[in-house]
């Protein structure tokens, strides 16, 4: 419904921008788009906001969200509050080609899971936001958007590899960790000099907020339910895309995991084991980092990131290098 509007600064009201930090602020450390392209990589890019005498960090406030909100600049917000280790939204960012397509069928999988989810443009693809009815664990936020990507084939980003970007992108920020923050809605980038609207409502901030405050919002009795039985996922996280072996009648027909791996359990829709290449090097000994989906025993994934190539080596049945090499170049 909503189109992109160019930058003019609006007005807004104090009530506005509290809601606002109400909702979107996870912590007190914010960041700031800078009003120019850097010259090194002519990007716009966010930075840390500090006093210049006392290089202290600005904390955000109302007034800053204000600002934000008003146009005059544009802050970034992080995902996760360090002390709880807990977060009031989940965002999904992916700015890829294609990406839009890959965004609208995550935002079917979460009605299907009788979840809400919204989606604002941004310069490139989009974001997809959930809203949650208070602020809940990180890792449990993680561990729902990854089964959804996991279940769609949504690659997640990794390095250098397209995919869409998590945001909490940490299970749990060590001290002095920060973790990823995201452009704030609403507010104007600096690149394109446009506001990107969440697309269900008219590009007003009365229109906008008036949906922010009707958003269902996702509870924590909801997102334990659709998460119960996953096997937790360690950090360093597995950003690295779900494997998928060949379609049927592929070379690899004849290989099936769950025969080498007579240990895997049941945990929700997956079987969960230990993952062959991570034994070899004397890690996960707990057992818990080979998932492969029930429904698709030839798909299978090491949350500690082994390729299947290093699965199947260890497993004694390396991949004919004719059958996997179109497939992992
Ligand atoms: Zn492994």
């Amino acid at each position: 419904m909503s189109t992109n509007t160019t930058a003019a600064i609006l007005p807004v009201t104090r009530a506005q921008a509290a809601e606002y930090m109400l909702l979107f602020a996870n912590r007190r450390a914010y960041l700031r788009q800078s009003h120019f392209p850097s010259k090194k990589s002519g990007r716009f890019y966010f930075y840390k906001a500090c006093d210049r005498k006392s290089k202290q960090p600005f904390s955000i406030d109302i007034a800053t969200v204000h600002s934000h909100l008003a146009g005059h600049l544009t802050i970034g917000v992080y995902a996760i509050n360090p002390e709880s280790q807990s977060s009031k939204w989940i965002a999904i960012d992916a700015d890829y080609a294609d990406s839009r397509r890959d965004l609208l069928r995550f935002q079917q999988a979460c009605r299907e899971d009788g979840i809400e989810a919204l989606m604002e443009q941004s310069r490139r693809g989009g974001h997809l936001w959930i809203f949650l009815a208070e602020s809940m664990p990180a890792k449990l936020c993680r561990l729902y958007v990854l089964d959804v990507a996991r279940r769609l084939g949504i690659a997640v980003k990794r390095d250098k590899e397209d995919g869409i970007e998590v945001f909490p992108r940490q299970s749990v920020l060590q001290p002095g960790e920060f973790g990823n923050a995201i452009r704030g809605p609403l507010g104007i980038h600096r690149a394109s000099m446009l506001r990107y609207w969440f697309e269900t409502a008219e590009p007003t901030l009365d229109a906008q907020f008036q949906l922010l405050r009707q958003v269902r919002r996702l509870t924590r009795e909801h997102l334990e339910a659709l998460t119960a039985g996953m096997a937790p996922i360690p950090d360093p996280v597995a950003a690295k895309p779900w494997t998928q072996l060949p379609a049927v009648g592929g070379h690899n027909q004849g290989f099936q995991i769950l025969r080498h791996v007579p240990n895997a359990k049941r945990s929700g829709k997956n079987f969960i084991t230990q993952c062959p290449a991570c034994a070899q090097r004397g890690e996960d000994r707990n057992g818990t980092h080979l998932s492969i989906s029930v429904a698709e025993p030839r798909m299978y994934h090491c949350w500690a990131g082994c390729s299947k190539e290093m699965i199947r080596s260890a497993l004694g049945c390396p991949i004919p290098s004719r059958v996997w090499s179109p497939w992992t170049a």
